[in-house]
């Protein structure tokens, strides 16, 4: 599914345009709206489907460090250390470099009061 094109047919249909607009539409389907709008609003559930389906799995709070070490700070999907916390060091919701969520009270629950080291 080409996200775009989806996005401009929507916008294009929404703003209940002319004939010679709606014939450069990709879902043009001869002037039978009975067939081009039905045709566009599933592609559109489909694709507000998957974005969803996207945005839960983000939230999905992953630890924030290596199962095999926990002194090695990093994000449970992408490894990287790097985006974790923000400039002043303070511990960010969601990974700057993927977007999953973080589950700090995993860190916390180690309790063992060391620094740990960024990756
Ligand atoms: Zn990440």
């Amino acid at each position: 599914m080409d996200y775009k094109k989806l996005i401009a047919a929507i916008r294009l249909c929404g703003s209940t345009p002319g004939v010679e607009q709606c014939k450069k539409c990709v879902y043009w389907e001869d002037g039978d709206i009975y067939r081009c709008i039905p045709k566009m609003t599933a592609e559109a559930a489909e694709a507000i489907t998957e974005l969803l389906a996207y945005k839960e799995q983000k939230e999905i709070a992953v630890n924030p460090f290596e199962d095999d070490d926990p002194y090695i700070e990093c994000c449970g999907i992408c490894k990287s250390g790097e985006y974790l916390r923000n400039e002043d060091g303070n511990r960010n919701v969601f990974c700057g470099q993927c977007g999953q969520k973080i589950n700090w009270d995993a860190l916390d629950a180690l309790s063992d009061g060391e620094e740990r080291k960024g990756k």
